[in-house]
């Protein structure tokens, strides 16, 4: 018997930052050496995902590795044979299955896709891609074409999720058992178990979160920033004018980031972090102790990203990407014969 397939991805379409790092990267590297030996871990880079909104194209190939590479520095155990990395756009069933899925997927059910929303409200007209809109259906393959059961899937995933399942449940109704259909998103939320609300803030402007896409990036501590720049940013970061220290994120979004942050940097609750600074009126010593805790950490892991073995990590990478192209080819085939693309019983 195979094992029951995980499956999650972290787009590269920029440098990643503090965020990405503390709400996705290092969960997703836990959950892969928790549950790797008991599950295949398939832990891709959606680089067709990359350009559904604008980036510079001159730098994605490099970012790509980048991203691969952080994934190694942040502890991924990629000498486990559970565990495999891949580039989606080195294996072609993704596009040629989302075309097939595009055609049995409704215009209006793409519609309604809240992420679309959000996202084109962003752009200017002529740059919202069908790419963008469509989207959801290329991620629906991602899944489908390895069985995946487990997808650990946010807020902003959750309907995506759910269209996977219903596409998966369209095609299983009108040709037979062709996908496994992933678990519903609180079946998700009960296996990963994880904290699914952490969102580190932008530093100029604390009412939203660190996005790499952010068009300044001045509020945003990059993984590559070096300590001079982290520690600027940190210092200036916007606050407010109360003269208090404490966790509200209605009244002091910025200094309840700063805190949060600080927390999680030191692995001490954000009550702790709070009554240490507790009846201080000046925001100047929350700030120093922010910047010292944000500089060692790019510091420790800069130094851990210099020390990635990059032979071994193109290596792994090959071997995964020949394994997946076999499953995901085999995946197609099915599909191809169901739609009477190819013949049936070959
Ligand atoms: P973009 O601006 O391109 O959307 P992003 O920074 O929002 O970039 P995503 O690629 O959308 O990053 O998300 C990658 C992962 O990082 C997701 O799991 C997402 O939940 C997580 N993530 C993104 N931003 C933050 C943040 N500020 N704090 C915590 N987790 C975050
Ligand atoms: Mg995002």
């Amino acid at each position: 018997m195979s094992k029951p397939v995980i499956l999650t991805g972290l787009r590269a379409n920029n440098d990643l930052h503090l965020g990405n790092y503390l709400g996705a990267l290092l969960p997703m590297v836990d959950m892969a050496k928790q549950h790797a030996g008991e599950y295949q871990i398939n832990l891709f880079v959606p680089d067709l995902h990359s350009f559904t909104t604008p980036v510079d194209h001159s730098k994605l190939f490099d970012q790509i590795l980048q991203n691969l590479k952080v994934f190694a520095a942040a502890g991924l155990p990629l000498e486990h044979e559970d565990i495999h990395i891949y580039r989606q756009s080195f294996i072609t069933a993704h596009s040629e299955l989302t075309w097939i899925l595009d055609c049995f997927t409704g215009f209006g059910e793409m519609s309604r896709m809240t992420q679309f929303k959000d996202k084109s409200a962003k752009l200017s007209q002529d740059r919202i891609s069908v790419g963008l809109f469509n989207y959801p259906v290329l991620m629906a393959a991602d899944i489908l074409l390895y069985g995946a059961s487990y997808v650990p899937v946010g807020d902003d995933q959750t309907q995506h999720l759910e269209f996977t399942r219903d596409i998966a449940e369209r095609m299983n109704k009108q040709f037979g058992d062709l996908f496994v259909v992933p678990k519903p998103v609180t079946e998700q939320h009960t296996f990963f178990g994880k904290e699914q609300g952490l969102r580190v803030k932008d530093l100029v402007d604390p009412t939203k979160k660190m996005s790499k896409s952010d068009e300044t990036g001045t509020g945003v501590i990059f993984l590559t920033d070096n300590a001079s720049v982290a520690r600027k940013k940190i210092m200036s970061a916007t606050t407010d004018s109360l003269g208090k220290i404490s966790y509200d994120t209605t009244n002091q979004p910025g200094v309840s980031n700063l805190l949060q942050i600080l927390g999680l940097l030191a692995n001490k609750s954000l009550e702790a972090v709070a009554k240490e600074y507790a009846g201080q009126s000046q925001y100047g010593a929350l700030k120093e102790a922010v910047s010292t805790a944000v500089v060692d950490f790019l510091s420790d892991f800069q130094t851990k990203l210099a020390a990635v073995d990059e032979h071994a990590l193109l290596n792994k990478l090959a071997a995964s990407e020949q394994t997946m192209n076999q499953t995901a080819s085999q995946t197609l085939h099915k599909a191809q014969q169901a739609v009477g693309l190819r013949p049936k019983g070959q």
